[in-house]
């Protein structure tokens, strides 16, 4: 792994010595010597992980960690405070003002590496959600730009594996100020079980149980599909530093060591809550751009945009599976009439409940796209001709005989439409637009043939096989 730190202390002889070590290990190191500095450096040349000294002249690092950690261009770098205080309260104050960790002065050599290499992994993951996220928002969604220290922390739903009850009840009872909901697990197959049943923010892991290794707990944690997202702190000994940083090795989050301090395990509870919290919401934030990007706001069926791509990925797996597919392009009979006897709006609710419909009559594996107007198309992958007329002629009759129910005066209207369809079997070299345009070619034969009919290349006008009702009288045919 390799990774740009960046090294920040007011005593040279203290960065050269973490340089010289991070650089042994062939990490990138740019060094700062005050707060103010650190920031701009942070700022300017992105590091994956920042080394912070906490007694500096001017501004210290608790405020340099606050303000880095308040800046959306740098909230999301890990911030580890190197410190020689070791009370509790200074922990907790770095912990609040948003570092991820410590490291006492002078500092271990396992520590420091386990820790570097795990966070920078951590980000790593949260890199890759931000360029998502925001390649997504260039389609114009943004989810708005705050940092990790926005994110709240109560509320969580936390997992507590620990064996002795009167260590769980500690935990229980610190994160009650919280408002955290807490279920304590005895053994692994118990938490295993539990964390089946329901998500879970955190999981907290002792490594200390008589008869469960909390290592192979870890792992299997991050092997399970359902908790592989879960932020693990870990419970030790100060002697288990080793599989500590195993531990950090396999993929758990944090630490801490006992005896537990109630505000430094509070504190570590609420970063490990926030990162996941601030990584789900990147997620979300580019699941609904995406969303947003490919689907038609109107009918909430696929756009033009989507089916391009699609149909192209669709047309070579059909030459890889040697299957055949359907393409048909659908349009509105007379939309334009409905549009200038009832207005726009129920012009809309027509598209709306068409969409709808069409889409109800299809399987998962369908794809409905609306391309533009009143203009529609459906891709039916791994379909014969048959089945594909079949289909086809059962969707005309389930526009056509169910009147639609607009805000008209009649209450209701009728509302037909035409289709032009055609089979690519898999060894036909057609592109994308090749199928369109077949399928367009057959929608005009259809408009021309009468309209409220189905008509597919190499077939001609699919039989109608009619149990349809007769048209009723001021339909707008
Ligand atoms: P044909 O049977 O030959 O298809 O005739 P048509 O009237 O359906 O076709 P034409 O292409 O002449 O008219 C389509 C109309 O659809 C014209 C356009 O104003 C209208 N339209 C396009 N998009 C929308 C929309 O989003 N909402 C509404 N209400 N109307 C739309
Ligand atoms: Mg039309
Ligand atoms: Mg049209």
């Amino acid at each position: 792994m390799t990774a740009r730190v960046l090294v920040v202390d007011d005593i040279l002889p203290n960065v050269k010595l973490l340089e010289a070590k991070l650089s042994n290990e062939y990490f990138e190191v740019i060094t700062a010597t005050s707060g103010a500095e650190a920031i701009e450096k942070a700022e300017a040349q992105g590091p994956d992980i920042i080394l912070l000294d906490v007694m500096m002249p001017g501004m210290d690092g608790f405020e340099t960690c606050q303000r880095l950690k308040s800046n959306p261009a740098t909230a999301h770098i890990p911030v580890v405070m190197v410190t020689a205080l070791t009370a509790a309260t200074d922990r907790v104050r770095g912990l609040e003002a948003g570092a991820d960790d410590f490291l006492s002065k002078p500092v271990n050599d396992i520590a420091l590496m386990a820790r570097v290499k795990s966070l920078v992994r951590l980000k790593m993951t949260v890199d890759e959600w931000r360029i998502r996220e925001n390649t997504a928002s260039q389609f114009g969604v943004s989810g708005g730009k705050t940092g990790l220290l926005a994110e709240p922390s109560e509320q969580a739903r936390v997992l507590v594996i620990e064996d002795k009850s009167f260590e769980s009840e500690k935990f229980l009872e610190t994160l009650k100020r919280d408002d955290d909901s807490v279920v304590a697990a005895r053994s692994g197959d118990e938490a295993l079980a539990l964390a089946q049943q329901s998500d879970f923010d955190l999981i907290t892991i002792s490594l200390n149980m008589a008869n469960e290794d909390g290592l192979r707990l870890c792992s299997r944690l991050r092997s399970n599909e359902r908790t592989r997202a879960v932020p693990i702190l870990m419970v030790g000994e100060e002697t288990d530093m080793k599989r500590i940083a195993q531990g950090l090795e396999i993929g758990a989050h944090d630490y801490i060591i006992r005896p537990v301090d109630k505000n430094e395990l509070l504190a570590r509870v609420r970063t490990q809550i926030r990162r996941k919290r601030y990584q789900n919401r990147l997620r979300n934030n580019y699941e609904a751009s995406l969303n947003l990007a490919l689907t038609d706001s109107l009918t909430e069926v696929f756009n033009r945009r989507y089916l391009m791509v699609h149909l192209e990925k669709m047309l070579v797996k059909n030459r890889e599976t040697r299957k055949s597919l359907c393409v048909m392009v659908l349009d509105i009979d007379h939309f334009k009439k409905i549009n200038d006897t009832y207005g726009h709006g129920v012009g809309d609710e027509t598209l709306k409940i068409f969409a709808k419909r069409i889409k109800d009559g299809l399987r998962d594996t369908d794809t409905l796209a609306r391309m533009g107007g009143e203009e529609f198309v459906i891709i039916l992958p791994d379909t014969t001709p048959e089945l594909a007329q079949l289909i086809s002629e059962r969707l005309r009759k389930s526009i056509a005989n169910e009147m639609f129910k607009v805000s008209a005066p009649e209450g209701q209207i009728k509302v037909t439409y035409s289709t032009g369809g055609t089979m690519i079997t898999h060894d036909m070299p057609a592109t994308v637009e090749d199928a369109l345009k077949i399928a367009d070619d057959e929608l005009y034969r259809a408009k021309e043939g009468g309209r409220n009919r189905v008509y597919f290349a190499g077939y001609g006008l699919v039989e109608q096989r009619e149990d349809e009702a007769p048209m009723p009288a001021g339909a707008l045919q």
